[in-house]
């Protein structure tokens, strides 16, 4: 892979530089205060791992965007692929006369799923959508109400996902009504919980048939590696037996694979780490190397369970997006992207693997691909520390590093490079946290 930018982190002014504090102020004046800002550095163009800010300064991209460019910012296929779309066709709406490329993301998708069986997909714009219709689908199929989802969720900012979103600030606070049948249950936190994925999926199985009642239920909606609740990783055998009870029970288990699907934590999909094949899978961040696409795939007896217009949406698998997709699907497999990821794993562990051992503020340092979590809290106990992941993100965010923030007690940092980052890179923004943590001791001191 060839880079436009030289991939180093390079600073010529102070962050946020004059042109970003320009910005600034006019943004101020114009966007609305809801759309809070983590680090207001204005971008001009990127390469890889790097991040070119208006005023020049070169900036380590540990956040991608929430997870979106997995194979690195402006990749020239992807590039070449979409401007070749839009010089050619941009909109006809596939419900109104269809397209090869909108057939070819769902034929791909089929193939990279887990689940060896028949497969329908349907394409969307965003992740909340994709969501959304997953309820919708798994509803229509099971003649069901009540949808379940785990304790730290995150699935999207629309009024129904919302409501299954599991921290209420700043996501939902003051914003509702919300649906009803909506339900959150216990999840295996391993760091907090201390159980085995058995001990955890019988306490969320305990939940739900005391709450709830496993024959009122759609659907159980599952992130196998929960990315905005902190990166937790439930205990091996916990998705395993929550997929048997959902079978057992008529349940459409649903893997949200928005954040840790596509190579982003060295499989396709991250439920695959679990061993377990779910009956529908949702995608969108990654997918499209930063163009809005989302989409649901899974079992054909499921998603052909809704009647012809049921679903669907104006943009939904637009031309350019799905010409961007294909690109992506061919770059992991040509530059084996999935590889890739497991190396930045290796890279990762080897170099911040230590943390909780070094620093008495980190509680746990835990990971998957490119897909880490590094738990603050305060000295000595498991108590969150959200005032140490505020420090440590203010410092990297000036000192040219965009790392992320997590958790319901905002107390995780997130790490989610593009899996095509050097080692250089890697070693580079880790001294800079390193830095951080320093400076942080010596403040509390
Ligand atoms: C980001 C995310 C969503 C919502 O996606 P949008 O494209 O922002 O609507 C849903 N689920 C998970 C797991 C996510 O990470």
């Amino acid at each position: 892979m060839t880079f436009s930018v030289p991939q180093e982190r390079k600073l010529l002014t102070e962050l946020p530089g004059p042109n970003s504090v320009a910005l600034q102020e006019r943004r101020l004046k114009s966007v609305s205060r809801g759309a809070g800002t983590l680090a207001n550095i204005y971008m001009d163009h990127g390469s890889g791992a790097i991040l070119v800010d208006v005023d020049g300064n070169q900036l380590i991209d540990l956040g991608c965007g929430i997870g979106v460019t997995t194979i690195g910012h402006a990749n020239e296929d992807v590039a070449a692929a979409a401007s070749a779309q839009a010089s050619k066709l941009t909109h006809t709406l596939f419900t109104v006369t269809p397209y090869e490329n909108y057939v070819r993301v769902a034929e791909k998708l089929a193939e990279i799923t887990p689940g060896d069986f028949e497969k329908r997909s349907i394409l969307v714009n965003s992740g909340a959508e994709a969501v959304e219709n997953a309820v919708k689908i798994a509803r229509k199929f099971t003649g069901r109400r009540a949808i379940v989802a785990l304790d730290h969720a995150f699935h999207g900012r629309t009024n129904l996902t919302m409501a299954m979103t599991y921290r209420p600030w700043p996501e939902r606070a003051g914003m509702g009504p919300f649906p009803g049948e909506i339900y959150s249950v216990p999840v295996s936190y391993p760091y907090r919980d201390g159980l085995s994925g058995e001990e955890a999926a019988a306490k969320t199985i305990d939940y739900i048939e005391t709450h709830i009642g496993a024959s009122e239920i759609a659907a159980f909606f599952v992130e196998p590696i929960q990315g905005d609740g902190g990166i937790v990783i439930p205990a091996p055998g916990y998705f395993t037996a929550l997929s048997e009870y959902c079978t057992a029970n008529g349940i459409v288990f649903v893997a949200d694979e928005i954040q840790a699907g596509i190579a982003r934590t060295g499989a396709w999909y991250s439920i695959e780490h679990h061993g377990v094949v779910p009956d529908l899978v949702t995608t969108a961040k990654g997918i499209a190397g930063g163009f809005p696409l989302a989409a649901v795939t899974g079992r054909a007896e499921i998603m052909d369970a809704v009647q012809p217009g049921g679903i669907g949406g104006t943009f939904g698998g637009n031309p350019v997006s799905t010409a961007a997709a294909l690109a992506v699907f061919d770059l992991i497999e040509r530059d084996n992207l999935l590889e890739a990821a497991q190396n930045v794993e290796r890279m990762l562990w080897a170099r911040i693997g230590d943390w909780a051992e070094r620093f008495d503020f980190v509680g746990d340092v835990r990971g998957k691909g490119a897909m880490f979590g590094i738990e603050f809290v305060l000295p000595g106990t498991k108590t969150p520390n959200p005032e140490a992941l505020t420090f440590v993100l203010k410092y990297a965010t000036t000192h040219g590093v965009i790392v992320l923030d997590a958790g319901s007690w905002d107390s995780v940092m997130r790490i989610m490079p593009s899996v095509v980052i050097s080692e250089e890179l890697i070693d580079d923004a880790a001294s800079v946290l390193e830095e951080a943590f320093a400076a942080l001791a010596a403040q509390v001191d």
